[in-house]
């Protein structure tokens, strides 16, 4: 089933146009990403998806429905739940406080426990710090918290925006790790990256935008094995 569809969606900022009459499409159960380069129009996109910024032209569906106009609170509440690019968690307040305002969307709150006990398996580093405060946490783990408190909207899909920016080579394959194991869990995965290599690896399928357009899309395999794929995201050549 197909669980979130874009159709002919365009993007403007004042009189840029930051994404052209893009189409794409993920399925329930995917891994899907997004690659491309600085200003392609990935960032754009997904704040298209969780309803930050409007649409000039085109339709957006998710889980059957029409949600081009709908607010951004109510997506949540449908089930698009949002870790963004420079992770944005409350650098004031505990782990702990930051995963309960993942939450706030949430109307069934008894089984809250159960959710953080998964981001707490997933991410035993939050364990060990849920009384720290958010702005004291390093890069990565910064960003553990963001998926985390995403995850906390028990959401159908979970949209990532470039997770793996500005960590060490060791926290970046343990995130692409846990994406993996989010997926498998049965969440649905819509993944914007700069790091290539790792995202085709791990994604079902992959799009490649070029200046607010789409310009190649397959499976994660066949584009990490392309040539010219190779030579313009993954510095080979
Ligand atoms: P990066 O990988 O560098 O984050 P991106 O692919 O996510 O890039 P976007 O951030 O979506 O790209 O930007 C797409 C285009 O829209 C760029 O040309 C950018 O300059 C422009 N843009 C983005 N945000 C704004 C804004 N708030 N106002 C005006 N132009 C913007």
């Amino acid at each position: 089933m197909t669980l979130l569809e874009l159709s002919g969606v365009s993007v403007h900022y004042g009189r840029i146009k930051a994404v052209s009459e893009l189409s794409i499409k993920v399925e329930e159960g995917e891994i899907v990403t997004l690659i491309g380069a600085n200003g392609a129009g990935k960032s754009t996109t997904m704040r298209a998806i969780s309803g930050i910024r409007p649409l000039s032209a085109g339709t957006i569906t998710f889980d059957g429905e029409d949600i081009t106009k709908l607010r951004a609170d109510l997506r949540v509440v449908r089930g698009i739940s949002q870790a963004p690019e420079g992770r944005g968690i409350f650098p004031g307040m505990t782990i702990l406080e930051n995963l309960d305002m993942g939450a706030y969307a949430r109307k069934d709150r008894k089984t809250l426990g159960e959710e953080m006990e998964r981001v707490f398996e997933l991410f035993p580093r939050l364990r060990e710090r849920k009384s720290q405060t958010g702005g004291t946490l390093s890069g990565g783990e910064q960003q553990m918290l963001a998926i985390g408190r995403a995850l906390m909207a028990k959401p159908k899909l979970l949209l990532l925006d470039e997770p793996s920016m500005g960590l060490a080579p060791q926290f970046i394959q343990q995130i692409f790790r846990i994406i993996t194991e989010i997926n498998q869990q049965g969440t649905t995965v819509l993944l914007v990256e700069q790091n290539a290599q790792q995202a085709l690896s791990r994604a079902h399928r992959a799009y490649v935008l070029e200046t607010g357009s789409i310009t190649r899309s397959g499976s994660g395999k066949e584009l990490l094995a392309d040539d010219s794929i190779k030579e313009a995201y993954l510095g080979v050549g």
